[in-house]
C-alpha cells in the first residue's frame, strides 16, 4: 500500500476542471476533480501540466487552496505574458482536462501538532496556502491564535475577500494595500516593512511560528524582518512563488 501511495504522488494524474470562480479580475479559483485523489495536507502544492495540440507541454507549481478532505482546489493569478496562468485564469472551463502531480511538500505544512501562535504573511497569491492552513485550523477545532498579514496591490486585488471579511474566531486579518486604497481604507497603505512587522507580529516570548509566502522579494524581506525581530530562523517557514510582482 505504501508503494501505491508513493507512486500516486509522483505520477501525473488526469484532472477535470470542475467549478471555476473569479476571485479578482486577475485571479481565478478552480476546483480540480481527480479520481482517487489521495488527499493532501495544509500548505502543500501540486504541479499542473498542460499539453498543447502539437504536444508542447508546460508545467507549473500551484499551492493547494483547500483544506485536507476538501476537493483539490487551486487559485491562480494571471501573468499576462505567462505561458500557463493565462490559460488557467481565462480559458479553462468546467469539463476541460489537464494533469496534476502531487501533493508535494512537507516543509511548508501546518498541522494541529505544529502549534502556534501563528503569524501568516502573504504577498498577493501567496495567500493561497495560508488560506488552506486557516481552513484546516477551523476544520480540526484548533484554537491556536492566528494573525494573517496580507499585502495586496489594491482593494480589487484582494483574494478571498469575502472569507477574510469574516475570519474564524481567533484569526485576526491585517491587510495592507501597497499601490492604491479606497477612500474609507483603515488598513496599512505601504509595503510590509520592519515597523509594520514590529506592530503586527507576535512577541518572540510567545514562541510564534511564521509562514511567509509570495513573490521571492516579499518573502525574503519579510523573513529577514522577522529574524531581525528575534524570530528564530527555523520558526520562519518560507514559500517562494518566483519573481512575480505584488
Ligand atoms: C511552490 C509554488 C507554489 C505556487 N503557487 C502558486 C499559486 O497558488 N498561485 C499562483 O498564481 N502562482 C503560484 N505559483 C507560481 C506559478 O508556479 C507560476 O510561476 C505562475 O503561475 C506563472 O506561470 P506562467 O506560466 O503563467 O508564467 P511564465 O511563463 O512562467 O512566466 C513568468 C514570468 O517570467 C517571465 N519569463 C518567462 N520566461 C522568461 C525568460 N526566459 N526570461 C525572462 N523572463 C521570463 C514572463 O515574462 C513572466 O512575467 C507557485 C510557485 C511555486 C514555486
Amino acid at each position: 500500500m505504501a508503494g501505491t501511495a508513493v507512486r500516486g504522488r509522483l505520477t501525473w494524474q488526469t484532472a477535470t476542471v470542475g467549478a471555476v470562480s473569479d476571485e479578482t479580475p486577475r485571479v481565478r479559483t478552480l476546483i480540480l476533480e481527480v479520481p482517487g485523489w489521495q488527499g493532501h495536507r495544509a500548505g502543500q502544492h501540486v504541479d499542473v501540466r498542460l499539453t498543447a495540440d502539437d504536444g508542447y507541454q508546460a508545467e507549473r507549481a500551484y499551492s493547494i487552496a483547500s483544506a485536507p478532505g476538501e476537493p483539490l482546489t487551486i487559485t491562480v493569478e494571471r501573468l499576462d505574458d505567462g505561458e500557463v496562468s493565462p490559460y488557467l485564469t481565462e480559458e479553462a472551463q468546467p469539463g476541460d482536462q489537464l494533469e496534476v502531480r502531487g501533493p508535494i511538500g512537507g516543509y511548508f505544512v501546518w498541522e494541529a501538532e505544529s502549534g502556534g501562535p501563528l503569524l501568516l504573511a502573504a504577498g498577493g497569491s501567496g495567500v493561497v496556502p495560508l488560506r488552506a492552513i486557516v481552513r484546516h485550523r477551523s476544520q480540526v477545532g484548533s484554537s491556536v491564535p492566528v494573525k494573517l498579514l496580507y499585502s495586496s496591490r489594491s482593494f480589487q486585488d484582494v483574494i478571498y475577500s469575502s472569507e477574510l471579511d469574516f475570519p474564524p474566531d481567533g484569526v485576526e486579518v491585517i491587510q495592507t494595500l501597497t499601490r492604491s486604497q479606497p477612500p474609507s481604507w483603515h488598513g496599512y497603505a505601504r509595503r510590509v516593512d520592519r515597523q509594520m512587522l514590529a506592530e503586527v507580529a507576535w512577541p518572540t516570548a510567545d514562541r510564534p511560528l511564521a509562514y511567509v509566502c509570495g513573490p521571492t522579494s516579499f518573502v525574503e524581506s519579510v523573513a529577514a524582518g522577522l529574524v531581525g525581530l528575534g524570530y528564530p530562523a527555523e520558526r520562519v517557514k518560507t514559500e517562494r512563488f518566483g519573481a512575480t510582482g505584488q
